[in-house]
């Protein structure tokens, strides 16, 4: 008999559906105690969804997961300033390739912004529920 690895996943999926976590895992987006709870399944706190098989761990709390975005924001205040400063000295007299030197850096400035508001969002939240989960198991 041949199982397809989509069967073979739907197969092991549900097998850890009906298993319990034994140990502490906390929610990665609220921190509620998942202890008890299916190995995959949704938080009962939050709604979302999660899979604490230990090769998967998607949507639980790991304590280094994110860390504070410094070299983004760093790329952001140098790239961003630097190519709005090039793209002034490009308009009079006007260098086409300046423009476009300028342009590429600030969009790159602009990209690192996104990404560095993007991670600090993720990092934020992970120190809150960096906090619930020392609080509850202080208790
Ligand atoms: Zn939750």
């Amino acid at each position: 008999m041949v199982i397809e690895s989509s069967e073979a996943e739907r197969i092991s999926q549900g097998d850890a559906a009906e298993r319990i976590n034994l140990h502490s895992v906390f929610c990665g987006f609220c921190g509620y105690n998942l202890k008890h709870g299916a190995v995959i399944g949704r938080c009962t706190e939050c709604g979302r969804a999660y899979n604490a098989r230990p090769m998967v761990m998607k949507g639980i709390f790991q304590p280094h997961a994110h860390s504070f975005p410094l070299v983004w924001l760093l790329q952001t205040c140098v790239a961003l300033p630097m190519g709005i400063w090039i793209i002034l000295g490009a308009v009079s007299p006007v260098n086409d390739w300046l423009l476009i030197l300028g342009t590429i850096t600030a969009w790159l400035g602009l990209m690192s912004g996104a990404t560095a508001i993007r991670r600090l969002r993720l990092f934020i939240r992970a120190v809150r529920v960096h906090y619930r989960v020392e609080r509850e198991e202080d208790e």
